[in-house]
């Protein structure tokens, strides 16, 4: 019985982390590639994005185009 509750608390800790981590991003601002323009994103909208390294394929809510650049709090 016991490796259940370990289990459980394994795949919640994770849970936890992991949307620490994305609502973390979601603080930070993205430039988008095609108009430059700087826009923040819902922690949602990074978690159901793909994304490499600092690039993301989020929408730009500007013009539209879909691809931007995350910028880090600590450049701005
Ligand atoms: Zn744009």
């Amino acid at each position: 019985m016991g490796w259940i509750i370990v289990t459980a608390v394994v795949i919640a800790a994770a849970f936890i982390l992991c949307a620490l981590y994305v609502k973390q991003i979601a603080k930070h601002n993205f430039r988008c590639k095609e108009c430059s323009k700087e826009f923040t994103v819902n922690w949602r909208t990074i978690l159901f994005s793909q994304h490499y390294e600092n690039e993301y394929e989020i929408k730009c809510p500007h013009c539209g185009h879909k691809g931007c650049t995350e910028i880090s709090e600590k450049n701005a």
